[in-house]
């Protein structure tokens, strides 16, 4: 079966990476991102000198509209989607829940939240046999802040991650009799650019201290879990969530 996938926020950090080894392991790939349109095409680049056939497609994934229309193009482009990665995210600065305004909530919530299940909603309907699809695997990106909760951090992102990690064990055992796995990876402290939407670009290097391995992780690191979650080297394994946090 050709391989398609399509990886949510693939222009930048963790999902960049992941497009990166997807390319190495001969996938067809859609680059998918909202704004950063310059480092999406830099990402399309990398994996087309890799011999990879790809595209980038802007969508809000919080948006269904735009949800549909980006499947409808990977469809007419690449063919039927047989692995996702949910991996766009956002944070809103360190705060208290009594600082957090309902936009910023809702926010989060919109695209940590509903994105991946909308996504995953396109990816059933062309994965699931009862949609004429032949199976296929899909990754959710978590966080550890889900079992750590970020207490005066960033309550509400740790909440959402919780509710992705229940999301992804409820969905894998709603259609793991379909062939379609379904997992998640929860990372710690990553170096990307993620942590300058907290208020802080520097958080990792000044936090390496409580990493038990006494360092942050690379968005590679977290990439190889995805991508052997999404093959068939992990063909037993649904409703599992892989900690790469470094022991924290
Ligand atoms: P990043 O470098 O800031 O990348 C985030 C990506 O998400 C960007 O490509 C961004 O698109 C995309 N995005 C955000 N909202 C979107 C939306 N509504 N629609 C489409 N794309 C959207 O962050 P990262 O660290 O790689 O984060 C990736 C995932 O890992 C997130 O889910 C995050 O919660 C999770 N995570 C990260 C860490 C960490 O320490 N870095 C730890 C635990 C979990 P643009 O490029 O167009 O802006």
């Amino acid at each position: 079966m050709d391989k398609v996938i399509v990886i949510t926020g693939g222009g930048r950090g963790i999902g960049a990476a992941t497009a990166v080894l997807a390319a190495q392991q001969g996938y067809r790939i859609c680059i998918n991102y909202q704004a950063d349109e310059q480092a999406a095409l830099a990402v399309l680049e990398q994996v087309r000198a890799l011999g990879a056939q790809a595209i980038a497609v802007r969508a809000d994934v919080s948006i269904e509209d735009e949800v549909i229309s980006l499947f409808n193009r990977v469809d007419a482009e690449l063919g039927r989607v047989t692995a996702l990665v949910n991996n766009a995210g956002t944070v809103g600065h360190k705060s208290r829940l009594d600082e957090m305004s309902e936009f910023r909530i809702l926010k989060v919530l919109k695209t940590n939240v509903l994105a991946p299940m909308l996504c995953a909603k396109q990816a059933v309907l062309r994965m699931s046999p009862r949609h004429g699809g032949q199976g296929g695997s899909i990754v959710n990106v978590s966080s550890a802040a889900a079992r750590l909760g970020s207490p005066n951090e960033y309550i509400d992102y740790a909440s959402s991650k919780g509710a992705l990690d229940t999301f992804t064990l409820g969905l894998s055992k709603e259609v793991a009799g379909e062939g379609i796995r379904v997992n998640a990876v929860r990372p710690g402290y990553i170096f990307t650019d993620f942590h300058a939407l907290s208020g802080d670009a520097d958080r990792v290097s000044k936090l390496e201290s409580a990493i038990p391995m006494g360092r942050g992780g690379r968005p590679d690191e977290v990439a190889e879990a995805i991508i052997w979650l999404l093959s068939d080297k992990a063909s037993y394994s649904t409703g599992s969530i892989i900690d790469l946090a470094g022991g924290r």
